[in-house]
């Protein structure tokens, strides 16, 4: 106990500190507060460790002393948010950021970002403007939609849509979509928070058109379906489509709403890929509303659009919610160049970096992941038993559950020290890599490290697993 209070009292104080030489020099580098504040806290570890009995004397060497503050300033200001190497293969990884932008969506949010622009200005006129116009044409153009509007998110979009279609009211829906996405989205507490009543038919894996019919009373305002975008009901099941619903609707004079999540521009099973509905199919079948994410299969920034009949989307720009879930600037800016590269439709696979991870050709991949085995080995320097095979992606952002990508992957086998501790000590390396471990395997699927990404990847290899302790 008293061996503790004299360690204790051997403490130096945070001006005496502040007096050593190479820690003032830090002032040169840093803010004096900022060395300040990692003096307190380099203190203040050596207090804590010396209350739990550890065997840290109470003064350390000036040497140990500044090197430990020079590494909490170097944690203090390097930025929390940080470039990652997606090596998951997951190529709308929500946790990684989703899509990544194309190199014109990237210019556009440079430009937007950088100088004003006209954001709410009609430059002809010279008369105020919408945030929306200059993505709202190219957004029917693609679709078929007559308006068309954008939020921040799809989550965003489903709540103004239904607070400003059913609030008060009943919104049907089969009990096989009631859906959760990541995050907490749940449809059922999404419809609670818009102020509509929801109204489940069905059973969780048949829901009947008859069922919808028999649902329908004077309360009911909207007929919903939603998109199972992350999960498939397989065997025994019966779906009541948007066209049907849309027929439904159109009998009883009720308008249709379709959330699909994942809302893909292009025609899956055309590329050889597990169908996903289009946004052009939905409006075609009769919807009078699609949501959609912007960062999913589309390949644009976070948002949540909104496309269809005119008269609804009047009365949901209106909303006040609206103008709370609004998008920035930099939004408006990626959005837009994302759907000009849908116009050229030739390109657009190569333009749209997740629709050229997503379509990307397993001969491809497979040159791909032997040039990354070999710079992967050397960087190794026989730490590690570094192979390439067959292996299979994810598409993620909750589209195509079921679907594996085939494509090849690179395992890395440390030898002298677990898996785990080489992928933690890549996931705090900067850039960070994530890879997927498995059986006492790191994986890395060349599908989603961008091509540039290689060499880091390997500098990053080689430092992560030299480095011991
Ligand atoms: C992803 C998804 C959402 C939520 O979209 P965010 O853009 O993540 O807000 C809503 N509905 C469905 C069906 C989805 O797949």
């Amino acid at each position: 106990m008293s061996d503790k209070k004299a360690l204790l009292r051997d403490i130096p104080k945070v001006d005496e500190v502040m007096k050593i030489t190479s820690i003032d020099g830090l002032t040169a580098l840093y803010p004096r507060e900022l060395v300040v504040e990692a003096v307190r806290g380099a203190l203040e570890g050596i207090r804590q460790s010396i209350l739990n009995g550890g065997k840290e004397p109470g003064r350390l060497k000036p040497e140990e002393l500044s090197a430990r503050v020079a590494a909490a300033l170097k944690r203090l200001t390097r930025p929390n948010l940080r470039r990652v190497i997606n090596a998951t293969g997951v190529v709308l990884h929500t946790n990684l950021g989703r899509a990544v932008l194309s190199p014109s969506a990237i210019e556009a949010v440079q430009m937007a970002a950088s100088g004003y622009s006209n954001l709410e200005l009609n430059l002809e006129s010279g008369k105020r403007g919408s945030r929306y116009d200059p993505v709202e044409g190219l957004i029917c153009r693609l679709t078929g939609a007559q308006a068309a509007l954008v939020v921040n998110n799809n989550a965003a979009a489903v709540l103004l849509a239904l607070s400003t279609l059913a609030r008060g009211r009943e919104v049907i829906v089969s009990r096989g979509q009631l859906v959760e996405i990541g995050g907490s989205f749940r449809i059922p507490e999404v419809m609670e928070q818009s102020g509509a009543v929801l109204r489940e038919v069905g059973a969780t894996n048949k829901t009947h058109p008859d069922d919808y019919k028999k649902a329908i009373n004077e309360s009911t305002a909207l007929l919903l379906h939603v998109h199972t975008s992350n999960y498939k009901i397989v065997g025994f099941t019966r779906e009541t489509s948007v066209g049907e619903l849309a027929e439904m609707g159109r009998e009883a004079g009720l308008p249709v709403m379709s959330d699909l999540g994942s809302g893909s521009l292009v025609n899956m099973d055309v590329l050889g890929l597990p169908p996903e509905p289009t946004v052009q199919q939905t409006i075609e079948a009769g919807a009078d509303v699609v949501t959609f994410s912007g960062d999913k299969l589309l390949g644009g920034p976070q948002a949540g659009i909104i496309a269809g009949k005119k008269e609804i989307l009047d009365r949901m720009k209106k909303s006040p919610m609206t103008r709370a879930v609004r998008i920035d600037k930099m939004t408006v800016a990626a959005l837009e160049a994302t759907l000009r590269e849908y116009l050229d439709t030739g390109r657009m696979l190569q333009n749209i970096p997740s629709l050229r991870m997503i379509t990307a050709d397993e001969g491809l991949l497979k040159e791909r992941a032997l040039a990354l085995k070999a710079l992967l080995e050397d960087a190794a320097g026989g730490r590690a038993a570094i192979e390439a095979g067959k292996g299979s992606s994810a598409v993620g952002g909750g589209a195509m559950p079921t679907a594996g990508l085939p494509g090849w992957l690179v395992s890395v086998k440390p030898l002298d020290m677990t898996v785990e501790d080489l992928s933690v000590r890549l996931r705090e390396g900067d850039p960070a890599v994530v890879g997927r471990v498995q059986d006492d395997r790191l994986l890395l699927d060349p599908r989603t490290i961008l091509k540039d990404e290689d060499i880091i990847l390997a500098g990053a290899l080689a430092s992560a697993i030299s480095r011991r302790g």
